[in-house]
């Protein structure tokens, strides 16, 4: 049987190994920790409406179900012209048949540390909770949230969950009573942050900014980061007791030293099926890859499950397992969200013909809640999964 090993135990590498298995490949999965951090839903995290552990599932669990190989170690270098990775503990590994789904690395900025991000290490999200937590003790203060920029390829950019999370807090303040005492300021260095979503949702999320008194600095590039605020590049500042900040996708440095073909951010180059460029029988799929397509493309979890559906059936083509044609992901290129507010949610898409943000008082919170409950049972074959989801 052909053994295919799958690096990255993310929402790209676990939709990997399930598909690899039906696809009827013998998989390893190594991953450099043991459960799959469901992002999506990480953002109920700091403000106390799910935990840790329901965000993250035991990569044992599915491993179990499927039949795969799971091997907790850290891939610390790549090389493609001899075939192999090295981990950290297990030594070098040789292997034809690669999948790379190892995420995207984040933006150094200076100061960084003064800051915490829902979109970093997972442990950061309960770091946010602690100290919002002692935020509410105190009383009062002043919180600021906003992301960053990766002038090399904008796809990296992740502002839906920093949105999010800044909605969530502000219904969480206001149903303790104490929203008045905060003052919540949204800060980006580009003019128009979330201007991919489309023109429609620029005007919806100005009008809930203005409704619930959110301050905006967007325009101004970063200069660095303090112990308590923002500093822009005009030294104009941004007081903060809590900064809660997403710096842009960047390619990890284990990625960007190997010899494997890069866009200039260090993702690595992919053809429209997931195969990695002049490395034949390697894949990469998810963050960790460089999308080809329109100037809107976002990175985002459901891509990255079509990618690594696609890269399973398109290495069964590869092997002689089936026939049939190869399947491409740019076709699937969209922007898909439910964007959660804490008391309802925006409903989020934009594809080459229409953008669109249709606002779901109540009902969209709860389908977001269901989408976390469905991404688990689904995966485990509890439940059927839904076409397209
Ligand atoms: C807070 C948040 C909210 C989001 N909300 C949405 C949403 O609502 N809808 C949506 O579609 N998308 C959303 N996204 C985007 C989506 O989560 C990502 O696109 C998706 O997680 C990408 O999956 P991935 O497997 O490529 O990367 P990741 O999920 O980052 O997984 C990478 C995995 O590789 C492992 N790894 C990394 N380096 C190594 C190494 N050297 N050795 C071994 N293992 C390694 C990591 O531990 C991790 O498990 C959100 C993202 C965040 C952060």
């Amino acid at each position: 049987m052909q053994n295919v090993l799958i690096i990255g135990g993310g929402i790209a590498g676990v939709e990997a190994a399930i598909y690899y298995r039906k696809e009827g490949f013998e998989v390893e999965l190594i991953s450099d920790r043991p459960y799959v951090f469901i992002y999506p839903i990480a953002i109920w995290i700091p403000v106390g409406t799910s935990t840790f552990d329901n965000v993250a599932f035991p990569l044992e669990k599915l491993s179990r179900r499927h039949g795969f190989k799971l091997t907790i170690d850290r891939v610390t270098s790549i090389n493609a012209k001899q075939r192999a990775i090295t981990l950290e503990k297990g030594g070098e590994r040789k292997t034809d048949h690669l999948v790379i789904a190892t995420g995207a690395s984040k933006m150094k900025h200076a100061g960084i540390e003064h800051t915490l991000s829902i979109c970093g290490i997972p442990e950061q999200s309960v770091q946010l909770k602690e100290k919002i937590d002692a935020l509410i003790a105190k009383g009062s203060g002043k919180i600021a949230f906003g992301f960053g920029g990766n002038p090399n390829d904008p796809s990296g950019v992740r502002g839906g969950p920093g949105f999010e999370l800044f909605f969530n807090l502000h219904h969480h303040l206001k149903k303790l009573g104490i929203r008045d005492r905060f003052e919540m300021t949204f800060f980006a260095p580009m003019p128009q942050p979330g201007a991919r979503m489309g023109p429609k949702a620029l005007t919806l999320m100005e009008t809930l900014f203005k409704r619930n008194r959110f301050a905006t600095r967007y325009g101004k590039k970063i200069a660095r980061f303090e112990e308590n605020g923002v500093v822009f590049e005009d030294e104009s500042r941004l007081e903060s007791d809590l900064t809660m900040f997403i710096p842009a996708g960047d390619g990890q440095p284990f990625i960007k030293e190997s010899d494997l073909p890069l866009n200039p951010a260090g993702f690595i180059r992919i053809n429209e099926f997931c195969e990695i460029i002049g490395v034949q029988g390697w894949y990469a799929i998810g963050d960790a890859s460089a999308l080809e397509g329109p100037d809107w493309k976002a990175k985002q979890g459901h891509i990255a499950e079509v990618m690594a559906r696609n890269a399973a059936h398109n290495s069964a083509l590869a092997w002689g397992f089936k026939s049939g044609e190869k399947k491409s992901y740019r076709d699937h290129l969209n922007i898909l969200c439910v964007m959660d507010m804490g008391n309802g949610a925006g409903f989020v898409y934009r594809d080459d013909k229409k953008a669109l943000l249709i606002p779901m008082p109540i009902i969209g919170h709860w389908l977001k809640i269901g989408w976390g409950w469905y991404y688990k049972m689904s995966k485990m074959g509890y439940i059927p999964r839904i076409p397209g989801m």
